[in-house]
């Protein structure tokens, strides 16, 4: 053995950038990467949960840096790396989203520019920045798609199925190219229990209510396990990718969904 294994899976050292920090995936991970001593760098458009992940972070020891961007608009974007300049983190988690559910056919130019801003442009645009600055020192990217992109289940995701898929083939893409320095690789969360989901569930759009939202069949019944997940199973996944545990681990694509995808 090379490496004992505390040592493999420590970030002793590191900077992380995690997007989506202020709740759910985003939060539990940014815990994790704090757990294992990174520095971190957490971003959201929610200032408030970003003050609440930061001090509960903070609890471990490790420097933490708050900003609240918007990550749909790109000058938000620039600004954020501006910013960052001399002192990029050398790990990247494009974890933001947004499961906004609208009919196709309801669908218009502003909504679809909005989701795919989020979901897609944003993860396109923060991967830029990370390899500009990372290209030549190596780093770990995670992007973040869904079981959507690869088995769409629920009708009025259109747009986020387009969104998670392209997350996969930029991740890829980047992963193939810069594979020599950067690390880039994705998970693909299904049935975890966040703050986001616990949402939905409460609009009523988890209850299977077939003309509100159109859930094409029973989720839960489908869930190989019988239970929904948690925000740290997939922060665990995250702190495999980012850390030495997964050296040779690049441009894989990375199911946390408790088996729903082999269904
Ligand atoms: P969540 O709603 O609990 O957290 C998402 C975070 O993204 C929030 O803190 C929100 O404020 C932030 N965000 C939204 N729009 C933003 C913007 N414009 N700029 C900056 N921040 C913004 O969601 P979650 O369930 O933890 O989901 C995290 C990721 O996992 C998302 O990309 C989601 O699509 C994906 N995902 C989740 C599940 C699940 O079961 N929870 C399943 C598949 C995929």
């Amino acid at each position: 053995m090379e490496r004992p294994l505390g040592d493999l899976i420590s970030l002793e050292g590191r900077k992380a950038l995690i997007t989506g920090a202020a709740s759910g995936i985003g939060r539990a991970t940014a815990l994790r990467f704090a757990e294992a001593g990174a520095d971190l760098e957490l971003v959201d458009i929610d200032e408030f949960g970003l003050r609440e992940t930061k001090s509960l972070a903070e609890e471990f020891g490790v420097e933490v840096g708050i900003h609240r961007v918007d990550l749909s608009k790109k000058i938000e974007v620039d600004a954020l790396w501006e910013a960052l300049r001399g002192r990029e983190p050398d790990i990247l988690v494009n974890n933001a989203g947004v499961y906004w559910f609208k009919d196709f056919t309801e669908v218009d130019e502003g909504f679809y520019e909005r989701v795919m801003a989020i979901n897609l442009d944003s993860v396109f645009w923060m991967c830029q920045h990370f390899v500009r600055a990372r290209k030549d020192r190596g780093g770990v990217i995670i992007n973040v798609s869904s079981i959507e992109a690869f088995l769409p289940f629920a009708k009025g995701l259109a747009h986020y199925d387009a969104a998670k898929l392209g997350v996969v083939a930029l991740t890829r893409a980047i992963a193939r190219d810069y594979g020599k320095k950067i690390r880039a690789n994705v998970v693909v969360p299904g049935g975890i229990e966040t703050e986001g989901v616990k949402r939905l569930k409460k609009e009523a759009i988890m209850k299977f209510d077939m003309e509100k939202i159109s859930i094409s069949f029973n989720f839960n019944a489908r869930l190989p396990m019988g239970r929904f997940g948690q925000p740290d199973e997939v922060a665990r996944v995250m702190l495999f990718l980012a850390s030495d545990l997964a050296s040779y681990v690049n441009g894989a694509v990375i199911p946390v969904d408790g088996g729903f995808l082999s269904t």
